[in-house]
């Protein structure tokens, strides 16, 4: 093993929407910071798929296997690179709205609370969305929360076929808004990401250090296993080790779990941060399921993701349960989420025999139904030899099929009117759920409570039980929103930074 001869601030395991903004923001206060990220720069050329390659199978998994619930092998969907899952996100960055800082009753049980409130993220949300130059109009989203002023930028244009379903929509009664994008203005990387917002000001930093295809494999304590005082990481086969006064796990909630439960010591026997026995577990993801229209004109299927609806989001009519968002898909051949949903592609295919991928998506429109889960301590990760197992069943099932079905009688609506010329009605309309190989956006796997025994980090971010150790990332959230959790990941990272700071 080789032993740096460096101590750093601060380490920083991973570089994706928390661990990217995290170091930006330390290297901004002057911190030294040692950067360590598992991936490296992904090419241009895997930035911006809009093509039917999207679909080849082997894009956007890194080989790794992983068992599933029913015991077998899968390959999940998930980046490891410079700026991690940012860099193939539809860059849709919502706030959570304040009720979801809970506690809050799902049709099938309550979420608990966040015990912090939106207010203490608001001034947070704001510099992420100045951050991450959030393009978007405020006003219109019904469920909007509160906020200061307008957002950063205006609204990005729409695709001229997308106005015309905006106005059938609103003639339906809804109250579609811009969906609020992160954009860089870029033109050989438009949407806005984690490597070019985080992971870039802090390498211009003369005291930031990064260290890329470093996968951290566990964390080493002191003797009283109150602190950690190296990272060990393998570099292109050779192990390290790393010091600092201060280490941040922001490698995902997948892999911020594993390697507690990897640093396992006779002292630690359930993994590191885990006398709780919370590492691991209340593993959530959105339940997602898209649902495609047909449209009567071609359309280039390269296209970003656009409109929100969020008129069903605490209920309709019938029931005042939250039932979720509604989000345009984007072009077909631009959704690396819809690229996993083979069985929507087969029932398209049906429709429209004969016809190859590309003209597939030229002649559909793609939504995505969004819905919240609750935390379950079953849904989790254990470890497997040197494997990972999931065991996830997604909750509030009855809920989300209830917003698929209501947006369907809304699209059925909007293909029945006279004005609306762009989408023709079908005799039914193709959906699928999103499978568990798409685990680029989980959360909940190190809660955040003032419970030692019913959480892993405190409401500042930091270990209850090492007093250098913060977890930053999606691992942390307490709940799982129907909004994108985007944002909010990247808003609690500036937070646990500020706090980070007012220590160090
Ligand atoms: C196709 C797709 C579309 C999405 N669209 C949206 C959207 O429109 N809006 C939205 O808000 N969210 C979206 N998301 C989700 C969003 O990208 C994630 O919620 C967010 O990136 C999570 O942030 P994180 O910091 O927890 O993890 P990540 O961003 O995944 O970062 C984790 C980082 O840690 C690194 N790492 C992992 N293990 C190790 C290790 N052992 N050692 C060192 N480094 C390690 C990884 O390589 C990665 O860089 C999308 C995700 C996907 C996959």
């Amino acid at each position: 093993m080789i032993i740096d001869d460096q101590h750093y601030d601060v380490i920083v395991i991973g570089s994706g929407a928390a661990g990217g903004t995290l170091a930006g923001h330390l290297a901004s206060a002057g911190k030294a910071v040692l950067l360590l990220e598992r991936g490296g720069a992904m090419p241009l050329a895997d930035q911006n798929v809009a093509d039917v390659d999207l679909f080849r199978k082997d894009r956007y998994h890194p080989g790794e296997q992983w068992f599933g619930t029913d015991g077998d092998p899968f390959s999940p969907q998930t980046i490891y690179a410079l700026g991690g899952n940012t860099k193939i996100w539809g860059a849709v960055l919502q706030r959570m709205r304040e009720r979801e800082f809970g506690p809050l009753a799902l049709q099938e049980g309550p979420v608990p609370s966040w015990e912090i409130g939106y207010a203490d993220l608001a001034p947070y949300y704001e510099r992420a969305e100045e951050l991450y130059r959030v393009h978007g109009q405020a006003g219109i989203d019904p469920t909007e929360p509160p906020r200061r002023g307008d957002y950063p930028f205006k609204p990005r244009p729409i695709e001229p076929f997308m106005q015309e379903l905006r106005a059938a929509l609103e003639r339906c009664g809804n109250h579609p808004f811009d969906l609020p994008l992160s954009w860089s203005e870029s033109t050989s990387d438009p949407t806005g990401d984690a490597e070019l917002f985080g992971v870039e000001p802090a390498r211009a930093a003369a005291r930031v250090r990064i260290r890329e295809r470093a996968r951290v494999r566990r964390l080493h304590v002191n003797p009283t296993g109150r602190e950690v005082r190296g990272v060990e990481a393998e570099i292109e086969g050779t192990s390290w080790l790393f010091s600092a006064n201060a280490v941040v796990l922001a490698a995902g909630a997948i892999n911020s779990a594993e390697i507690l439960l990897r640093s396992a010591t006779e002292h630690h026997s359930r993994g590191l941060a885990n006398g709780s026995d919370q590492v691991g577990r209340n593993l959530m993801k959105h339940q997602l399921t898209s649902v495609i229209q047909l449209a009567a004109e071609p359309n280039s299927g390269r296209y970003g993701r656009s409109l929100g609806i969020t008129d069903y989001y605490w209920g309709d009519s019938n029931v005042s349960v939250p039932l979720g968002a509604i989000l345009s898909g984007g072009g077909v051949l631009q959704d690396a989420l819809f690229a996993e949903s083979p069985p929507v592609l087969s029932l398209v295919t049906k429709l429209l025999p004969s016809f190859g991928l590309e003209q597939l998506a030229s002649r559909s429109v793609a939504w995505w139904a969004s819905s919240a889960v609750r935390p379950d301590p079953h849904n989790r990760l254990t470890l497997r030899g040197n494997h990972l197992q999931i065991h996830y069943l997604p909750n509030n099932r009855e809920a989300h099929d209830r917003l698929v079905y209501r947006w369907i009688d809304t699209l059925k609506q909007m293909e029945a009117d006279p004005l609306c010329h762009v989408v023709k009605p079908a005799p039914t309309h193709p959906r699928g759920e999103a499978p568990l190989t798409v685990m680029g956006s989980v959360c909940g796997t190190c809660r955040m409570g003032s419970n030692p025994a019913t959480s892993v980090v405190d409401l500042q971010g930091r270990c209850h039980e090492l007093a250098n150790l913060w977890i930053a990332d999606a691992s942390v959230f307490p709940s799982c929103p129907s909004v994108p959790i985007g944002l909010t990941v990247i808003a609690n990272a500036l937070r646990i930074g500020d706090q980070m700071l007012a220590t160090l």
